[in-house]
């Protein structure tokens, strides 16, 4: 089970994660996009983070919802639409829910990378954060469909997504800025793929204790 503190703990921790990488992020953005991913991230969290107290008494839904709001106003870059997207659809998953149990989890998962799927249209292989995201969700299934606990099925999506993320360094990208390079964009991890791995990586620490 994840608690509704949980939940609050993991943002809050990954928006430190990203304060503390925000300098690499934007280094990796500097090699294939516009240098300003970990700028993007680093506003959009810190705004998400300070006005988590008006939803500190809500549903796990109303605090996605409200996530997702901030980052979509805050965030002018492609990542904000994204991950705005991602918590949104993510939040319909688990509205009214103060726990999540591994299903709900694995919908939430699932229903999140829809969305950023159906919002950018990048399909697996194009060097964006879906190349993080979906294989994250395959292996958080597995381990789920095959009776495994919350944590074991983070474990996997965890190891799942950071191999994802090191996998878009030799891809050519197909969507997002770093597309206009063409050739050029092989040879570099992808920033966004990076940012979602640290998100799930956040949530893992969180809920392992
Ligand atoms: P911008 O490219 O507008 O400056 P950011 O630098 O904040 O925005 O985010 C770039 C990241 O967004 C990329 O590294 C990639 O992972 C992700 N991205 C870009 N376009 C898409 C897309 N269509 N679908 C999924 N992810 C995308
Ligand atoms: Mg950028
Ligand atoms: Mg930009």
């Amino acid at each position: 089970m994840v608690s509704q503190e949980q939940i609050l703990q993991w943002l809050q921790l990954f928006a430190r994660e990203i304060e503390q990488n925000k300098a690499y992020l934007t280094e990796l953005d500097a090699a294939i996009g516009d240098a300003d991913h970990g700028i993007n991230m680093d506003r959009g969290f810190k705004k998400a983070i300070a006005q988590l107290p008006t939803v500190a008494d809500k549903d796990i839904g109303s605090i996605f919802k409200a996530v997702s709001m901030t980052l979509i106003s805050t965030i002018g870059g492609a990542s904000g639409p994204l991950y705005g997207t991602w918590f949104l659809r993510a939040s319909t998953e688990v509205a009214g829910k103060q726990e999540l149990n591994e299903q709900d989890l694995l919908q939430l998962l699932q229903s999140g990378l829809n969305g950023v799927l159906s919002r950018g249209k990048a399909q697996l292989g194009d060097k964006t954060m879906i190349d993080v995201l979906s294989p994250a969700v395959v292996a958080f299934a597995q381990v789920v469909n095959a009776g495994g606990d919350t944590v074991t099925a983070l474990q996997q999506a965890v190891t799942a997504a950071e191999q994802g993320m090191k996998n878009t360094t030799p891809m050519l990208a197909k969507k997002g800025r770093a597309s206009y390079l063409g050739e050029r964009s092989i040879g570099h991890q992808d920033p966004g793929a990076t940012s979602a791995y640290l998100l799930l990586k956040c949530l893992l620490v969180v809920v392992n204790g």
